[in-house]
C-alpha cells in the first residue's frame, strides 16, 4: 500500500492551504477564520518517483481555547493510528504556543517519524530567526515553508519520503 502521510496543526496555520498545493488541486476547504471544514480529506501525491496518501486531519475545527486543544489531541491520535509519517505544521505568525507543545509531547511519546514544518514563512530573510524557537519543540528541525508562495515544499517533501 501507499505511504500515508498525516498533517497535524492548530486550526489556521495553513493545513488546508499546504494539502492544496500538494495535491495540486483545491480539494479542501481554506478559511481565513478557523471554523467548520470537511472531516478528514485524502489525496495522492506524486513526488519524483514516489507516491504517497495525504490526509488533512483539519475536519471541524473549533475557536475555543479548550476545545482546540481536544481537537488537536484528537488529530494527533488519528494521525499517531493511520501515518506513516505525521506533518506537524506550525505557524510562524502566531509562534509556539502551549497546544504546540502538548501536542508535541504526544507525537514525540508516539515514535513515529514527525516531521515539524513551520508555515507562513513568506520570506525566508525576514523571518528566518523566528523559525529557530520552534526547536524548543524536541521534535527535530524545523522546515521553513510558504504553503502561499510555494517555497521551501521541496525540501520539506526529501524530508517526508526519507522516512518511507
Ligand atoms: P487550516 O485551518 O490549518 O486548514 O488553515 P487554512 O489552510 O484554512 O489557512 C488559514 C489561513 O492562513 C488562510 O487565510 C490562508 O490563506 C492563510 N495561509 C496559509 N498558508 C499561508 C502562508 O504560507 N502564508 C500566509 N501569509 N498565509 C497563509
Ligand atoms: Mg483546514
Amino acid at each position: 500500500r501507499k505511504p500515508i502521510v498525516a498533517v497535524v496543526g492548530r486550526p489556521n496555520v495553513g493545513k488546508s492551504t499546504l494539502f492544496n498545493a500538494l495535491a495540486g488541486q483545491r480539494i479542501s476547504i481554506v478559511q481565513d477564520t478557523p471554523g467548520i471544514t470537511r472531516d478528514r480529506i485524502y489525496a495522492d501525491v506524486t513526488w519524483l518517483d514516489k507516491v504517497f496518501t495525504l490526509i488533512d486531519t483539519g475536519g471541524i475545527e473549533p475557536d475555543s481555547r479548550d476545545v482546540i486543544l481536544a481537537q488537536m489531541r484528537a488529530q494527533a491520535e488519528i494521525a499517531i493510528e493511520t501515518a506513516d509519517v505525521i506533518l506537524f505544521l506550525v505557524d510562524v505568525k502566531q509562534g509556539l504556543v502551549d497546544s504546540d507543545a502538548k501536542v508535541a509531547d504526544m507525537l514525540r511519546r508516539s515514535r513515529k517519524p514527525v516531521v515539524l514544518v513551520v508555515n507562513k514563512v513568506d520570506s525566508f530573510e525576514k523571518y528566518m530567526t523566528d523559525v529557530y524557537e520552534f526547536y524548543n519543540l524536541g521534535i527535530g528541525d524545523p522546515h521553513p515553508i510558504s504553503a502561499v508562495n510555494r517555497l521551501g515544499l521541496g525540501d520539506m517533501l526529501e524530508d517526508v519520503v526519507s522516512h518511507f
